[in-house]
């Protein structure tokens, strides 16, 4: 630490990412990223943008993307926002929603940037835990007394509520904001896009990392009340208002009309996340019921970290939280049908190590 940084971040605990290897060849299940690439038309269009047109600023309202978004989602495009990634997005939800006496409230275990975003705003965490069998039980947020936050389905349990329980949580809070993070939505879980036209305390925030193949462009955006998005849309005029790159901006748009990629990407990683759990409870071991791209899984004879370790050696990277609470788990990524085989093989040996 300098003797320059200001003593308001003086405690603050910053995320830590999953590893991003840079030299090393690993079967990378660690950080939730989709395996296959992205759709063919986005190398397409991202290559059409790289011309003259690069040395300008891109359009800060992004409006062909939100354009394309809209027909998609079938909302207006006063409803919606783009950000650098759905983490930027977040930031401005906290900047602009929560305050000193608006805590933010999300759950025990979850998207572990939310108890960072709240450190770097220096509002109040407010942490509702989990059900013993890591469910979230809609009537703990009744009246919440803050922003509410809520990673649908979760992270890293990958469990989802349904969208009636969301719209439980939407009508016991007319007077707090909820805000949904449907980073693994498509993967299998219901999303509450619709509800934003009869709930103006929804915002329903998503991101092109995980579904449309997209991490490294950085790409999310947040859907909600006219209102809501001209809240977020002050913060981000305040803050960097050419948020999203050119590159990006046309590599969304391309993404979004190449439906038929979407979904059969979409169908293949919930095929192989069903082939991989079935092979792991046959070794024994736990693994909650996942609607996301991850799935969470302990074996009893195998602590978590071992385990993470073990795998690590023989090149495959999956991610360990030291947190008590999930401490036996491990988080591991569907990736491609092969990947899945090369771990279930490989946790095969392991355990035949152990015995
Ligand atoms: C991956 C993830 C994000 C961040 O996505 P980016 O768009 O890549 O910033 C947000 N929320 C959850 C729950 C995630 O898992």
């Amino acid at each position: 630490m300098s003797r320059f940084l200001s003593r308001r971040f003086a405690t603050l605990t910053p995320y830590t990412p999953g590893e991003q290897p840079q030299n090393r060849n690993y079967i990378k299940l660690n950080t939730n990223e989709n395996p296959y690439p992205p759709a063919p038309a986005v190398a397409e269009a991202i290559r059409a943008s790289t011309g003259e047109g690069l040395k300008r600023y891109p359009d800060p309202t992004a409006s062909e993307l939100i354009g394309t978004m809209a027909a998609y989602c079938g909302v207006a495009e006063e409803q919606i926002l783009f950000g650098n990634g759905s983490d930027e997005i977040l930031a401005f939800c906290f900047l602009a929603f929560c305050d000193r006496d608006v805590p933010a409230c999300f759950a025990d275990i979850t998207y572990g940037f939310y108890k960072v975003f709240a450190g770097l705003c220096a509002v109040e965490a407010k942490i509702i835990p989990l059900a013993a069998d890591f469910s979230i039980d809609p009537t703990e947020y009744h009246r919440a007394g803050g922003t509410v936050f809520i990673a649908n389905p979760n992270a890293p349990t990958g469990m989802a509520l349904t969208l009636p329980q969301i719209a439980d949580i939407l009508a016991n809070n007319r007077e707090n904001l909820v805000i949904v993070d449907e980073a693994y939505v498509d993967f299998g879980a219901e999303s509450a896009v619709a509800l934003t036209a009869q709930y103006d305390n929804l915002l329903v925030v998503g991101t092109f990392s995980k579904s449309r193949n997209l991490a490294g462009a950085r790409l999310g955006y947040a859907i909600g009340d006219n209102r809501l998005i001209a809240d977020l849309n002050t913060i981000k005029y305040s803050f960097n208002p050419y948020n999203v790159n050119r590159l990006t901006l046309a590599a969304g748009k391309a993404a979004i009309e190449d439906r038929q990629y979407f979904s059969d990407c979409c169908r293949k990683v919930i095929e192989t996340r069903e082939f991989t759990v079935n092979a792991l409870w046959a070794m024994g071991f736990t693994v909650l019921p996942s609607k996301a791209n991850f799935i969470f899984a302990k074996h009893r004879r195998l602590p978590g970290e071992k385990y993470y370790l073990q795998l690590k050696e023989k090149d495959i990277l999956v991610r360990h939280f030291a947190d008590a609470r999930i401490c036996d788990y491990v988080r591991i990524t569907i990736g491609t049908r092969e990947e899945m085989v090369a771990l279930i093989e490989t946790t095969k040996m392991i355990l035949e190590e152990r015995q």
